[in-house]
């Protein structure tokens, strides 16, 4: 399926959850001022039912994200739901890795074909400070479980404040030569202000070749993370819900992203 600006909508980002084990400090993920009430996130069912017809109008790579995705009750089983979706050729996820040792082959056995893991520093003290608390050798090793499981290729998120030439940033380019990872720039955006940049080694943040549509955890799709355009296929329905998304795509994203916490970056 097309938008009005002749851009083809072939891929799915679908927030399970809102909630993270994490606290980055510069995500807005798991503020719990604005968690989403229990009883209106989506279940399996409901995100199976919309991902069938998404992949009707012309879905064909599909990620599941967060919050953090692995916090989410049952996940293994999500993904065997979507696996089985005849139509999609790519379906991914994108996880901080603290959890993923103990799922990493449950996953890949469930038909999660790729893995992106998000780490900005390998330096123990350095990811402490960053992420409010975590423990950066959880995260290595669940990327060594999954490269072990045989998920290939593991891609790595790297914020960076400006440059890859930054010392978080290199130790981690290190980290990804040393174990054939390939490795993704995300300049730090600023939410409030709305200011985001391409991904370096990605195609994120190009809006003219954007190709993506958003589902929130709670049933909102979002044409265009930099917008406030939102179609709930809870008041809509899931069809109208999606041709109203697509339509009304926006040429480039132009505001704060407010929901950015609940939809994965
Ligand atoms: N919890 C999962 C994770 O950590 O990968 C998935 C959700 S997280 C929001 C997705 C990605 O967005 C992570 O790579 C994270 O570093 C990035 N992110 C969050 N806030 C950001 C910001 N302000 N600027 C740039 N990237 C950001």
């Amino acid at each position: 399926m097309f938008d009005s600006f002749n851009r083809e909508i072939n891929y799915l980002r679908i927030s399970v959850t809102d909630r993270c084990n994490l606290h980055c400090n510069y995500c807005m993920c798991g503020n719990e001022v604005n968690f989403i009430k229990v009883d209106h996130i989506l279940s399996f069912e409901e995100i199976y039912a919309f991902t069938l017809k998404a992949v009707e109008f012309g879905v064909t790579k599909v990620r599941i994200t967060g919050g953090e995705p692995l916090v989410r009750k049952n996940i293994v089983q999500l993904v065997s739901m979507l696996a089985s979706i005849k139509g999609i050729k790519d379906l991914a996820m994108t996880t901080n890795g603290i959890l993923l040792s103990d799922v990493a082959l449950p996953l890949k056995k469930a038909g999660l074909k790729r893995l992106n893991v998000s780490l900005d520093s390998t330096d123990p003290e350095k990811y402490r400070q960053i992420t409010c608390g975590g423990n950066v050798s959880k995260v290595l090793q669940g990327l060594e479980e999954a490269k072990k499981v045989g998920f290939s290729p593991i891609k790595i998120n790297c914020v960076i404040k400006e440059s890859p030439d930054e010392t978080d940033a290199k130790g981690v380019t290190a980290y990804c030569n040393d174990n054939a990872f390939a490795i993704r720039y995300i300049r730090q955006m600023n939410i409030k202000e709305g200011k985001f940049w391409p991904v370096i080694g990605g195609d994120g943040g190009k809006c003219g070749s954007c190709s993506r549509l958003r589902l929130s955890s709670d049933g909102k799709l979002y044409p265009c993370l930099f917008s406030d355009k939102v179609f709930s296929i809870k008041e809509l329905g899931i069809e109208r819900a999606i041709m109203e998304a697509i339509k009304h795509k926006p040429k480039a994203g132009d505001r704060a992203g407010n929901e950015f916490h609940t939809l994965g970056g």
